[in-house]
């Protein structure tokens, strides 16, 4: 390798791996997201909350291009979210998401469920989706259930299986959204725990929760979303425990 190359590899590894400058997104007329501007680096833990309706949902969904933003730019590991079909498909293709409603197929087993997109999407052989489908509810601790269809499964269960499932796209980031808010509360340490072992194996991960212990001991970064823009940013020790807008303290005392 010589130097230029190995500058150029070490420049692309310091890159943020997601970058939103100057983002607007619009509903019709409803200016939903205003000015977001976010780096995120590799490896990082960024938690993100903030009221109902302040736009958390639309930011990580606009990430991966299930919304679209009109103005300013959002790249995700080098690659500019335009409306070229090619780009779309790259970045999806490095960005895991997973949802409050779990959004597994009813009809397909919890094996299926996982090995759909790499055997159609990634164009790998059936037996070597299966192996790492199971390598991955291995790690979720749920391989014992890869026959039962999700409708057999708890809320917690269903959840575990649709970060396997993510992960079995084998992403650069992961984007969650209030993953454990639709869960019986005695569920959702069993889906944190999952979340903060990805963690600790470095994977780079946004996440919308209100679940202030998960950002304690995770996040690096903890953000504050209202009426479409983050108005706070901080380390968790000085969000939770010395918030400087008047929103953030608003907002931590209804919740906290
Ligand atoms: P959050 O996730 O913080 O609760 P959302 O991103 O879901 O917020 O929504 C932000 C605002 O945008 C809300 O006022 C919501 O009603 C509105 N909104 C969300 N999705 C749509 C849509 N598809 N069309 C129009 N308005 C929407
Ligand atoms: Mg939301």
């Amino acid at each position: 390798m010589t130097d230029t190359t190995a500058q150029k590899t070490a420049s692309t590894i310091d890159q943020p791996i997601i970058e939103l400058i100057g983002m607007h997104k619009w509903y019709g007329d409803f200016h939903v997201l205003s000015d977001i501007n976010l780096k995120v680096a590799r490896r990082e833990r960024i938690v993100i909350c903030g009221p109902s309706g302040s736009g958390k949902s639309t930011m990580i969904r606009c990430i991966n291009r299930l919304e679209e933003h009109q103005r300013g730019r959002i790249i995700v590991d080098g690659i500019e979210l335009t409306n070229d079909i090619k780009n779309i498909e790259k970045v999806r293709a490095e960005v895991g998401m997973v949802f409050q409603h779990f959004n597994l197929f009813p009809h397909l087993t919890i094996l299926e469920n996982l090995t759909l997109g790499p055997i159609w999407v990634r164009k790998e052989p059936k037996k070597e989706a299966e192996e790492t489908a199971m390598m991955f509810l291995e790690k979720v601790k749920i391989a014992e259930q890869a026959k039962k269809y999700p409708g057999q499964l708890s809320g917690g269960q269903q959840q575990r299986v649709a970060i396997a499932r993510s992960l079995c796209m084998k992403p650069n980031v992961m984007l969650f959204d209030e993953p454990t808010s639709a869960l019986d509360p005695e569920m959702v340490k069993e889906v944190l725990d999952v979340m903060i072992d990805l963690a600790d194996e470095g994977m780079t991960m946004l996440v919308v929760t209100h679940e202030m212990g998960f950002a304690k001991s995770v996040a690096d970064r903890v953000m504050f979303m209202d009426e479409g823009q983050i108005v706070e940013e901080n380390t968790p020790h000085e969000f939770f425990d010395n918030p400087q807008n008047e929103r953030t303290k608003l907002f931590l005392s209804q919740i906290l």
